[in-house]
């Protein structure tokens, strides 16, 4: 399916590298990414960024009751399913009844008696919200992103609007889940090298990141489709491996996801 162009309700199944066989649900407007950050690699384009408290006319999210009807379509038709993921062409946790969305899932997974997993990929902007904390944390999995520990990079590369601030912001919020999962997507770019994540230095800001976080789980990754940027290389995954060996040694659970 192309993201950049119509991203449903409800999608899938994909086959994930992380997440198994996973239905995926957008909770943005199907015709438009628009989130609260504007990373250089996302795969639905660079589309727009908002603030999650911004209203942008003719903006239109999916409500709770057709999320929950659509995703018990598809449940009927998918019963082989490993997870059920948060994720789709924006931010999920910026729609405004994420908490409700997350809550009526969680009690439609035990009435159908689903042996899924239920996710979220989030970029962790509105972890400032206790009702987003709380819907994070009652999730099997919500996994946070951290692709850059240093402040100008984090601003440059993953575009945050204003209201995210700064990389110890960022940090600060993920700290309030009470079992933090993050996910960190590293690129090389030889046209630009400005451009890359992939340095020693910023691999260190982020090793220094995990120690402030602690994490349950890391999951290490790189570009696999199309990036906003086009420029954005994949890094190779024996070094990959090698920065999960160093975050080993600091005591943390990793798994590399690289062809
Ligand atoms: S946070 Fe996710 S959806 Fe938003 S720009 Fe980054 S990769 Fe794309």
């Amino acid at each position: 399916m192309n993201l950049r162009k119509h991203c449903p309700a409800i999608y899938g199944p994909v086959q994930s590298r992380r997440h198994g066989l996973s239905l995926g649900i957008n909770l943005g407007d199907p015709y438009a990414k628009i989130c609260t950050w504007g990373c250089i690699y996302c795969q639905c384009g660079f589309g727009s960024r908002k603030e999650s408290t911004e209203t942008v006319e003719g903006q239109k999210l999916p409500p709770v009751n057709q999320v929950l009807e659509e995703l018990a379509g598809a449940l009927n038709l998918h019963p082989n399913l490993d997870s059920v993921t948060l994720a789709g062409n924006s931010e999920p946790t910026a729609h405004p009844d994420f908490l409700e969305i997350v809550r009526s899932i969680l009690a439609l997974r035990k009435k159908v008696n689903g042996r899924w997993i239920f996710n979220c990929l989030s970029n962790g902007s509105e972890l400032n919200r206790a009702t987003v904390v709380e819907g994070c944390n009652a999730l099997d999995e919500a996994w946070i992103k951290l692709d850059c520990g240093i402040d100008d990079l984090f601003r440059r590369l993953n575009r945050p609007t204003a209201s995210v601030g700064s990389i110890e912001a960022h940090i600060e919020r993920i700290q309030r889940l009470s079992k933090p999962m993050i996910q960190s997507l590293f690129w090389n770019c030889s046209s630009s090298p400005e451009v890359s994540n992939w340095t020693e230095a910023n691999r260190q800001a982020v090793l220094r990141a995990y120690v402030k976080i602690a994490p349950k789980q890391i999951f290490i990754t790189t570009v696999d489709r199309e990036p906003a940027f086009p420029d954005a290389e994949p890094v190779k995954r024996e070094e990959l491996e090698a920065f999960a060996e160093e975050i080993r040694q600091k005591g943390f659970p990793v798994k590399v996801f690289a062809r």
